[in-house]
């Protein structure tokens, strides 16, 4: 496939996704068109159990496949405590525990967006760099996060 032709599906793309945010809603003919998951249409309970063990399966996932992950939740057992244990605010206390599990849930986001790209193809191409590369960044933005509401939170 040309680069060409994916860059106008991108662009298709791009423009749905903008019609969409600008309605707030999906039009009736984009909903008609969509194509129906076979793993959607559970519904309460039995959604609730399987969204679970699905969740579990990524948490694994991650743990056994991303080095960086099990750097990131070791970084969350040490700070987690120490956010607790500081001598803040309640609320400083829950921004320094949300910082750090930010960073899980963005390596986790961005662990998602690997799998999927490498899904699509293992070839060298300028979308799944900027798609590997845009993941990584917001990965880097969560890390500089922390150090940023902790130094708020203890220092003002
Ligand atoms: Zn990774």
């Amino acid at each position: 496939m040309s680069a060409r032709v994916r860059g106008t599906v991108s662009d298709a793309a791009l423009e749905e996704s903008a019609a969409h945010d600008a309605s707030g809603t999906r039009s009736p003919s984009t909903k008609a068109a969509a194509p129906v998951s076979p793993y959607k249409g559970k519904t309460g309970w039995t959604r609730i159990r399987n969204a679970l063990f699905y969740s579990v399966d990524g948490f694994a996932a991650a743990l056994r496949n991303e080095d960086a992950f099990r750097q990131e939740v070791l970084l969350a057992l040490v700070l987690t405590p120490i956010a607790l244990s500081a001598s803040v605010s309640s609320a400083g206390k829950a921004m320094m525990v949300a910082s750090v599990l930010l960073v899980l849930v963005v390596e986790l986001l961005n662990s998602g967006i690997e799998a999927v790209t490498d899904r699509v193809s293992l070839e060298d191409h300028v979308l799944a760099k900027q798609a590997k590369d845009m993941g990584s960044a917001a990965v880097l933005l969560s890390l500089i996060n922390v150090p940023v509401v902790w130094l708020i939170v203890f220092f003002g």
